[in-house]
C-alpha cells in the first residue's frame, strides 16, 4: 500500500501493482534495501492544465501529467500517452516501469511518463496540434535534452514528437532534436524506432522459445492490439514462420486457427483504424480471446488485462508483454503455478527504449546510423539483458519479472547510494 497522500487505496491500479512487485525483489537487494523507499515515490510529479481554443471557437481545458520517477542514473526518458482513462497514477507507475526497464538494459536514463487525459480520435488535426503544443509548454520546465526526454505512447506518434520538438525548440530558442525521441527520421529520428519496440518483443520472444524448446516454425500467436507495438511483434514472428490465430483491439476479438493474412489485417487497420472489419475469421466474444488456443499470447494494448480469473484460462506457453503492467501481481503467480512462461513488460519491450537511446546519441553527435546498424545494436542489447536477467532467475529461483527487477533495482539503488543524498 502506498502511503502518498495523493494516491488512491484502489488494489489493482498500476501503481499498486508496480508497489508489490518491487516488495517481491526487496528481499533479494541485500543491504541496498535500505534505500527501497526511493523506488516507492516518485521524485517529481507535474499536473497541468492544457487549455485550448477548438475549431468552433469554445475553450476547452484537459488534464495533463508528466512524473519523473527517479533520476538517479541519467535524465528522466519516457514517453506521452493520449488516452481518455490517463490519471496521475497510471502515469506514476508508467514512469515507475521505465526507471526499472533503463536501467535493466543499462541504458543510461531514470525514468518518466507523461500523458493528457483526452480521446485524440474527437480533435481535428488542428486541435491536436494546439493541444500538443501547449501541453509541452506547460511541462517544458522540467523536460529538456539532458533532463528529460519524452517518446511516442499509446496514440502518439511522429507527427505529435515533431511538434513537442519544434514548440520546446521556439520556447528554448534553438533546435533542440534530442527534447524527444520518436521523432520523423528527417527531423533527427533514428532508423529503426518505429518498429523497435516490437523488434524488441520478437527477440526476447526467440530467445525465451529456444530455451523452452517452442519452435517458432508454425507456433501460434494471439494478440492483443495491432497498434505500433502489437504489429512491428507480429510481422516478425509471422516472418519467422509463426501463424497468427487471434487477435483482439478496440474494435473488435477475431480468431482463425489457420492463421490470419498478416498483411491484409493490416490493411484493414491501417484503412479502418481496427480489426473489426477483417474477414476471413470469426468474430468471438471479447472474453473468449483469453480462452484462444495458442502458444505465444501478446498482450500489447493496455494494463491490468491478465487478472487471475483470465491467468487460470490461458493456453499460451509463452507470455510476451508488449504492453506495460498488462499482468496483474496475483495473475502472476497463478502462471507461475500453471509453468506458463512471462517474459515482462520491463524487459520484453525494452527495445523502443533502445533505439530511443540511440536516436538521442545520434542526435547530439549528429552522425546518423543504417537501419542494420541499428537493429544489430538492438538485438544484442535486448539478448544481453535478458541472458543476465535469466542468470539471476535461475540463481534466486524467481521469475523473471522479479529477476528484471532485482538486476534493476540494484543498478538505480547502488548510484542512489553512490551519489548520496543532498545536501
Ligand atoms: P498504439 O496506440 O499504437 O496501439 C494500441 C493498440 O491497443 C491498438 O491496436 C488498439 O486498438 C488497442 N486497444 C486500445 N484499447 C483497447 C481495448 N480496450 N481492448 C483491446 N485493445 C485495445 O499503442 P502502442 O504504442 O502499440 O502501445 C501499446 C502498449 O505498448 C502500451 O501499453 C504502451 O505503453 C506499450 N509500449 C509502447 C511502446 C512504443 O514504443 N510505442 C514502448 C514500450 C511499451
Amino acid at each position: 500500500m502506498s502511503n502518498l497522500s495523493y494516491v488512491s487505496s484502489h488494489t489493482d491500479s498500476p501503481w499498486q501493482t508496480y508497489l508489490s512487485q518491487v516488495d517481491r525483489v526487496l528481499p533479494y537487494l541485500g543491504h541496498l534495501a535500505h534505500w527501497g523507499e526511493t523506488l516507492k515515490r516518485p521524485k517529481r510529479t507535474l499536473i497541468v492544465d492544457v487549455p485550448i481554443e477548438m475549431d468552433d471557437g469554445t475553450v476547452r481545458h484537459f488534464e495533463g501529467y508528466r512524473v519523473q520517477h527517479n533520476l538517479s542514473r541519467g535524465p528522466g526518458k519516457g514517453g506521452v500517452r493520449f488516452h481518455p482513462d490517463v490519471t496521475l497514477e497510471e502515469v506514476m507507475a508508467l514512469s515507475a516501469w521505465m526507471t526499472v526497464k533503463c536501467a535493466g538494459v543499462g541504458l543510461p536514463y531514470g525514468g518518466a511518463k507523461g500523458g493528457i487525459r483526452v480521446d485524440p480520435k474527437t480533435l481535428s488535426r488542428k486541435e491536436l496540434e494546439r493541444m500538443t503544443r501547449r501541453y509541452t509548454s506547460e511541462i517544458g520546465i522540467i523536460i529538456g535534452p539532458q533532463r528529460d526526454i519524452p517518446a511516442p505512447d499509446v496514440n502518439t506518434n511522429g507527427q505529435i514528437m515533431a511538434w513537442m520538438m519544434d514548440t520546446y525548440s521556439m520556447n528554448t530558442g534553438s533546435t533542440a532534436t534530442g527534447v524527444v525521441t520518436g521523432k520523423p527520421i528527417h527531423l533527427g529520428g533514428s532508423l529503426g524506432r518505429v518498429k523497435a519496440t516490437g523488434r524488441g518483443v520478437f527477440v526476447t520472444g526467440r530467445e525465451a522459445a529456444k530455451r523452452i524448446g517452442l519452435n517458432l516454425q508454425g507456433a501460434k500467436v494471439a494478440v492483443q492490439g495491432l497498434g505500433n507495438v502489437g504489429s512491428a511483434a507480429v510481422e516478425l514472428f509471422v516472418a519467422a514462420g509463426a501463424k497468427l490465430v487471434a487477435v483482439q483491439d478496440h474494435t473488435g476479438t477475431l480468431a482463425n486457427p489457420n492463421g490470419f493474412d498478416f498483411n491484409e489485417a493490416m490493411a484493414v487497420v491501417k484503412r479502418e483504424g481496427g480489426i473489426g472489419g477483417y474477414k476471413n475469421a470469426e468474430k468471438i466474444d471479447g472474453e473468449a480471446f483469453w480462452d484462444v488456443d495458442c502458444d505465444i499470447l501478446i498482450p500489447a494494448a493496455l494494463e491490468g488485462q491478465i487478472t487471475t480469473a483470465r491467468a487460470n484460462r490461458i493456453k499460451a506457453k509463452l507470455i510476451l508483454e508488449g504492453a506495460n503492467g498488462p499482468t496483474l501481481p496475483e495473475a502472476d503467480d497463478v502462471l507461475k503455478d500453471r509453468n506458463i512462461l512471462v517474459v515482462p513488460d520491463v524487459i520484453c519491450n525494452a527495445g523502443g527504449v533502445t533505439v530511443s537511446y540511440f536516436e538521442w546519441v545520434q542526435d547530439f553527435s549528429s552522425f546518423f546510423w543504417t537501419e542494420d546498424e541499428i537493429n544489430v545494436r538492438l538485438d544484442k542489447i535486448m539478448v544481453d539483458a535478458l541472458n543476465h536477467i535469466w542468470d539471476t532467475a535461475d540463481r534466486h529461483k524467481i521469475t523473471l519479472r522479479t529477476a528484471t527487477f532485482a538486476v534493476a533495482c540494484e543498478r538505480i539503488l547502488i548510484a542512489r547510494e553512490e551519489r548520496g543524498l543532498y545536501p
